[in-house]
């Protein structure tokens, strides 16, 4: 079975609308997908009927801190008329908007001007993110491409790397929690923190009532995905895997081309009926 459990659309930072997403994972051979769009499941309310080639997962992407790190706290199985949910995706999307000022007023400081205007352009009315002001300045000329926009302007540390909005990641994974779904630490290789941060970070989310990490965040080496698995089997937490695609033509994240989870990994997905 082809499993992916971590993709975005068109209502966030993703170039493909959700119908569109979906038939690109069929004919990727996919035979389980998760939208998990960054704050939203506006995805979801476009599909009005599902498909019987390919099971569908409820579920969302939400921004959150730990300590001083912006972490991703991945809700799988959600469900979406959560009362508790609806409400912190609401929070959720009205952080994105006072952030999105921010980051313009930082970037207007060093010389960029009405990059929110900009930004917007590409956005559309939800889940406005740092990949719509990336749009922008490559499109306006700014810089040459995503990669130097992320370099210069937006990445960690740099101007636009706004965390100031986002809540503590326990507070993410309660709602998560409350809408009977599974919280997924994201991409624990990405934040970058040292050994013995990262094994805090995931007592932490642990703790805070966590089920899984993803143990495979797109392609990854061998050796990276082992760790992983040990991390998580360390916590007894379960194991997720995402391919985190966002648009066609990057390899790293195509869809459901993931490596398998470890033969010994309990997968996040057990459970679930499939
Ligand atoms: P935001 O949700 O606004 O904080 O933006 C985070 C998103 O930006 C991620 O989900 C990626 O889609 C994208 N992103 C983050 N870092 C980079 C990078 N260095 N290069 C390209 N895209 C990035
Ligand atoms: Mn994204
Ligand atoms: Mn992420
Ligand atoms: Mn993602």
């Amino acid at each position: 079975m082809r499993i992916d459990l971590h993709t975005h659309t068109s209502v966030s930072d993703g170039e493909l609308t959700p119908q569109i997403l979906i038939e690109q994972a069929i004919e990727s051979g996919v035979d389980v997908l998760a939208i998990t769009d960054h704050d939203t499941v506006g995805a979801f309310e476009q599909l009005k009927h599902g498909s019987n080639q390919i099971t569908l997962i409820t579920g969302t992407e939400l921004s959150s801190h730990w300590q001083k790190t912006g972490v991703h706290i991945v809700g799988l199985n959600i469900d979406l008329h959560s009362e508790t949910l609806q409400t912190g995706l609401a929070r959720q999307q009205n952080a994105r908007n006072i952030r999105a000022e921010k980051i313009a007023r930082r970037l207007s400081k060093i010389g960029l001007a009405n990059t929110l205007a900009g930004a917007r352009q590409y956005s559309g009315d939800t889940s406005i993110g740092r990949v719509h002001f990336a749009q922008h300045l490559v499109n306006s000329g700014a810089v040459k491409d995503f990669k130097t926009a992320f370099k210069k302007y937006l990445g960690a540390g740099k101007a636009g790397d706004v965390k100031s909005e986002w809540l503590g990641m326990s507070e993410v994974i309660d709602w998560i929690t409350q809408a009977n779904g599974h919280a997924v630490l994201a991409h624990p290789a990405k934040y970058k923190l040292t050994n013995r941060k990262l094994e805090q970070l995931v007592q932490d989310f642990a703790a805070a009532g966590g089920h899984a990490i993803e143990v495979v965040s797109g392609k990854q080496d061998a050796q990276l995905t082992s760790r992983l698995a040990r991390l998580a089997t360390r916590h007894s937490l379960l194991a997720s895997t995402g391919s985190d695609f966002h648009r066609p033509g990057q390899n790293w994240a195509a869809l459901g081309t993931q490596p398998a989870l470890p033969a010994d990994s309990e997968p996040v997905w057990n459970n679930w009926g499939l």
